[in-house]
């Protein structure tokens, strides 16, 4: 680029951060920085200019939400078939299988709760293989059943983004002319429209929480003050993401009409117009629920609460209660308590969420509970990475969906294998593929059964980890052992807790130029994308546990995380990507 054409680009980069950044702290676009340091908050971080998405491969995303709702929920209804698909990651991951020996007593003593609420997403990259040119195709990176966040942030950056490329358009001179909106605009007839599309993901999940909160209003009538629940992280950076829900609900109030027109009518909200007043949401931590949370038939850890609890509470059904705010500084016997409709979980996914014996006791309080839960247990454990790789296997999908929805979910797959010795030497074409990928192994992912960014293996790192399981494999099949290229390996994992890993192939987007922007510095960089379409949910099976009976299944806007290329790991909290939003093209 010339000189000349550098220093515009510099004006227009300059003239861009003029409009973001007011605009975006005007909306709360905002984190907490990794110090914590108190009172201080700074921008999340994101794109200056909206993201190029095709637009079939964005319609494809949004025709894929209802179908994997339905999946995870079918799936939760044969819970012996999850538990043998998880049964070997279970015993080789501690973490998994806790999870699903508190399911396991769900399975035993009945659920308390009829109705299940999904908010997941589903992230996608556009692949176009590893020489960049085969045909564009949409591909399954992962699907989040439990605390799917940036459902409000995502909304923000796509207001922006629509914001700006229409004050572009309305006036070229009124944000400094910036010729790169502009271009993204432009169509193949060489007329300008504002093609991005702004998330309505704030509006749509919060309408979910509401929807669940009225439904259980309506079955379980009292006096008892109701509440929903956040459960939360004790240290949350992304605090705006969860307030913004938090501060939709309470006005999702008939008397505040800009919530019910934010919202679809397939919502169906309109039948609780005698009930929609304010709903208030607490924020607990999985701790505050073992020493405070109670349920009609308390878990025997809590014996001086529960004996006011049973005063509190009449009949057998499991209420889930809480102290009311600042009642938890009183003796037990004069604490005045409030129930729990909805137990909406921003926390709960990773190990280090249970720092201590107490955070369990605190997610069995909940589950054992007849709260409804934002995600039970069972899509908690759906979740898992090996079930989204066991789904893959000929035959699996087609066990749980009907023949058009599992065609197209099956459509929007990567290659997905197993790690566990046993079940690869059952297949040798699975032998074959694990081979390949230790001698190929910039083609594939291996990934644990972990949430949250920053926990993926490549390169010689996955190459380590497949290498005892790949020396065994070859020692079953008589192979001689070679080195390639003289490359000495030193296996790092065993071949029994590589059975809690799975194999992927490696999606590779295509980079495109791109802006991202951290605590105000701009970074100009070729960048790839991942995008995310949240779906939610609410399912009742109070009259067959084995039908799915929904009462709302709707796609709930979308999230793109843009990243520079070459980096491995995604993730906005983890420090990887930058927030962005779509703007479509044919
Ligand atoms: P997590 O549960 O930690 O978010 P993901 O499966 O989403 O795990 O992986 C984390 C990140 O790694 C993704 O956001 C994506 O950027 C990258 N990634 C994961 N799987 C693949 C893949 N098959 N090909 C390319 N990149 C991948
Ligand atoms: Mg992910």
């Amino acid at each position: 680029m010339s000189d000349q054409g550098n220093s515009t680009a510099s004006q227009e980069v300059e003239c861009l951060l003029k409009h973001a950044l007011p605009y975006l702290y005007s909306r709360g676009f905002a984190m907490i920085p990794p110090s914590f340091q108190k009172g201080h908050v700074i921008h999340a971080p994101f794109s200056l200019l909206p993201r190029k998405i095709p637009r079939a491969a964005y319609e494809r995303a949004y025709e894929l939400a209802n179908p994997y709702s339905q999946l995870v929920d079918a799936i939760a209804r044969e819970r012996t078939w999850l538990m043998e698909v998880l049964k070997e990651t279970g015993e080789a991951d501690e973490f998994t299988g806790r999870l699903m020996s508190i399911m396991q007593r769900n399975i035993e003593e009945g659920d308390d709760q009829p109705l299940f609420l999904g908010i997941h997403r589903s992230d996608y990259m556009i692949d176009v293989g590893s020489d960049g040119r085969s045909e564009p195709s949409l591909r399954q990176i992962e699907l989040n059943t439990i605390a799917s966040s940036f459902g409000c942030l995502s909304s923000i950056v796509g207001d922006y983004h629509s914001y700006i490329s229409d004050r572009v358009l309305l006036d070229n001179s009124a944000a400094g002319s910036s010729l790169s909106i502009a271009k993204l605009c432009q169509q193949k007839d060489g007329t300008f429209k504002n093609m991005t599309r702004p998330s309505p993901s704030c509006a749509l999940i919060s309408a979910s929480l509401a929807r669940a909160h009225w439904e259980y209003v309506s079955r379980n009538p009292s006096n008892r003050g109701k509440t929903v629940a956040f459960v939360v992280q004790a240290e949350e950076r992304n605090f705006q993401d969860q307030r913004q829900l938090e501060y939709a609900l309470w006005h999702a109030s008939w008397k505040d009409r800009t919530f019910f027109d934010s919202v679809p009518s397939h919502f169906d909200l309109q039948w609780t117009q005698d009930l929609a007043g304010k709903i208030p949401v607490r924020r607990v931590t999985l701790e505050y629920m073992h020493e405070f949370g109670i349920s009609a038939q308390p878990v025997a850890h809590n014996a001086e609460v529960s004996a006011s609890a049973a005063m509190a509470v009449a009949g057998s059904k499991k209420e889930l209660l809480i102290p009311k705010e600042g009642h938890e500084h009183l003796p037990p016997s004069e604490r005045q308590y409030e129930e729990v409709s909805v137990v909406y979980f921003r926390a709960g996914y990773t190990p280090s969420d249970y720092p201590s014996e107490a955070a369990w006791k605190g997610r069995e309080v909940i589950e054992f509970s007849n709260a409804i839960k934002a995600p039970p247990i069972s899509y908690h454990l759906v979740g898992k990475k090996k079930v989204q790789q066991a789904l893959a296997a000929p035959g699996v999908v087609e066990k749980f969906l009907p023949e058009t929805q599992a065609h197209l979910v099956r459509s929007s797959f990567a290659g997905l294998w197993t790690l566990s010795k046993a079940e690869i030497l059952a297949n040798p074409e699975i032998v074959e593929k694990v081979l390949h990928a230790y001698d190929n192994i910039g083609k594939y992912v291996v990934k644990p059964q972990r949430e949250g960014g920053g926990n993926n293996l490549y390169g010689l790192e996955a190459k380590r980890a497949l290498h005892n399981l790949v020396q065994e494999l070859k020692k079953e099949k008589g192979m001689v052992d070679e080195f390639q290229n003289g490359e000495d390996v030193t296996g790092t994992i065993s071949s029994t807790e590589i059975a809690a890993y799975i194999l992927m192939e490696r999606i590779f987007p295509d980079p495109e130029p791109a802006k991202l922007v951290r605590l105000g510095e701009v970074l100009s960089c070729d960048a790839i994308c991942e995008f995310g379409v949240y779906s939610v949910s609410l399912t009742d099976v109070s009259q067959d546990y084995k039908k799915t009976n929904f009462l709302l299944n709707s796609p709930a806007g979308h999230l793109i995380r843009t990243k520079v290329d070459g980096t491995d790991e995604g993730g906005v909290a983890a420090g990887f990507a930058v927030l962005d939003s779509p703007i479509l093209i044919e």
